[in-house]
């Protein structure tokens, strides 16, 4: 067991729904702690930046539209094994496939505008972070 930080992201569709004390009780009952926390909406460049690695699949333009058509909330969580078990609280990638009581099967809507976002792994979470945050920003 490891402590991690993982980025993660309710989108601006879970942020129309007003859910966010569903999200944090899940959040709290898997025993993750936000140490930062802000709510932005992301300009044009900025998602493109956070989703590079998806630059040539073909949903791209519609993803990056989708992720700046309001505000998200953007955390890093901080606990024992936090990628795994964010990623396991989201469910599935498509809601439709996502587990009963995940966040996504909850919330999400299609694969597209699926609520949340979460970071796969520690390489790619200290990218997300350092996308998103400032130093000064994180608090633990
Ligand atoms: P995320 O990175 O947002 O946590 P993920 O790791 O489960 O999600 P990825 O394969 O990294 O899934 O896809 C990134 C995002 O791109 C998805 O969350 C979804 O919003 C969007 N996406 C993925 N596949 C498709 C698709 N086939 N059509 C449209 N949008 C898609
Ligand atoms: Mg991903």
């Amino acid at each position: 067991m490891a402590t991690e930080r993982t980025l993660a992201m309710i989108k601006p569709d879970a942020v129309k729904l007003n859910v966010l004390g569903e999200v944090f009780s899940a959040i709290e009952g898997a025993g993750l702690r936000p140490v930062a926390l802000k709510r932005v909406r992301l300009s044009r460049p900025q998602a493109e930046g956070f989703y590079a690695v998806h630059r040539d699949r073909p949903f791209f333009n519609d993803l990056t539209a989708f992720m700046t058509e309001g505000p998200a909330v953007i955390m890093v969580l901080e606990g024992e094994n936090a990628i795994s078990v964010w990623r396991g609280l989201l469910g599935a990638t498509n809601p439709a496939d996502a587990e009963d009581g995940t966040l996504r099967k909850r919330f999400g809507a299609s694969i597209q505008c699926n609520g949340f976002h979460g970071s796969d792994a520690t390489d790619t979470a200290g990218f997300e972070i350092s996308h998103m945050f400032g130093g000064v920003e994180i608090a633990d």
